[in-house]
């Protein structure tokens, strides 16, 4: 595997490769890898010739400077793990490298960004949609993976390359998850032992309410009952539970249509927030 740590090596590989006709297939992370990455990488491996995964904790993204500085960080093992992939090369960036120190370029991405993640976490997107675009010019990649984890961000993505006329494909990768249902995520190796056992309540949350739906149960009453849920349990504070439609993240208020529903929802356990969501269908 190729590790590329400047942005003129990486362009130089890429130019070889579109050479050659090959395609690309571009997973971007910021690091401390599980399963659910290896997901990513795999399914890229399968559809494109060449497989280019970017190691960048994104400073812009973190509207803490806390979460920014305890973001878990483990470039010798994700290098470690990336070997053992069919990863082709792994870009792996300086802050420096990426942005200007006096950059003015700025996102918006409207509604998107006052509703779940948006809300509560301010400039989230912004720096998000400005990696992202960083990095697609730099990869030029065919397709692009994420994971459906992250709905909120595939959603903005897929905004971005119809907006910005990306010629990229957006493929969107299942969550992977732990034995007892939590989904993978780089923020679980924070969790202390109890918050780890704890942290498997938000997925149980949401399959609870799934099935209250699937059952007729009106939609704003499920909402309500997770809410109260998270309330008595005390374990896990709760920031938000949406209903929402699937390809735009409007809110559902009634259950007139759910066939394109998926379920939302992040929790505080301790000092680690994490977020996760299902699919009603
Ligand atoms: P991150 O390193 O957390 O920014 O994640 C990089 C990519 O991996 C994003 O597209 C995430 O949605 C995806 N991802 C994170 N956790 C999982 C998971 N448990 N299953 C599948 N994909 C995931």
């Amino acid at each position: 595997m190729k590790i590329f740590f400047d942005i003129q090596n990486l362009r130089q590989y890429i130019r070889q490769i579109k050479l050659k006709e090959k395609s690309i297939g571009f997973v971007p992370t910021m690091g401390a890898l599980h399963k659910g990455h290896l997901s990513l990488i795999r399914t890229s491996a399968s559809q494109n010739d060449i497989t280019i995964c970017s190691i960048f904790v994104n400073p812009t993204q973190f509207n803490n400077p806390n979460d920014l500085n305890n973001y878990p960080r483990e470039l010798e093992n994700d290098i470690s793990e990336l070997e053992k992939t069919q990863c082709n090369a792994a870009f792996i960036p300086s802050v420096k490298a990426m942005y200007e120190n006096d950059f003015i370029l700025n996102f918006s991405f409207g509604y998107l960004e006052n509703i779940m993640e948006g809300k509560y976490r301010p400039d989230h997107f912004k720096g998000v949609g400005l990696v992202v675009t960083k990095l697609f010019n730099l990869v030029t990649p065919d397709k692009a993976y994420f994971g459906s984890k992250d709905l909120q961000q595939l959603t903005l993505i897929n905004k971005l390359c119809k907006e910005l006329l990306f010629d990229i494909e957006i493929v969107a990768v299942s969550t992977v998850r732990e034995s007892d249902g939590l989904a993978m995520s780089s923020r679980n190796n924070l969790l202390t032992e109890k918050e780890r056992k704890n942290a498997a309540e938000l997925y149980k949350a949401l399959k609870v309410a799934k099935n209250k739906i699937l059952d007729g149960e009106n939609v704003v009453s499920v909402q309500k009952f997770i809410t109260h849920y998270f309330d008595s349990l005390g374990t896990i504070k709760l920031e938000y539970f949406e209903i929402v439609n699937t390809t735009d993240l409007k809110r559902i208020t009634d259950n007139i249509d759910l066939s394109k529903v998926s379920l939302c929802i992040a929790g505080h356990i301790g000092k680690v927030r994490l977020i996760d969501n299902i699919s009603l269908n």
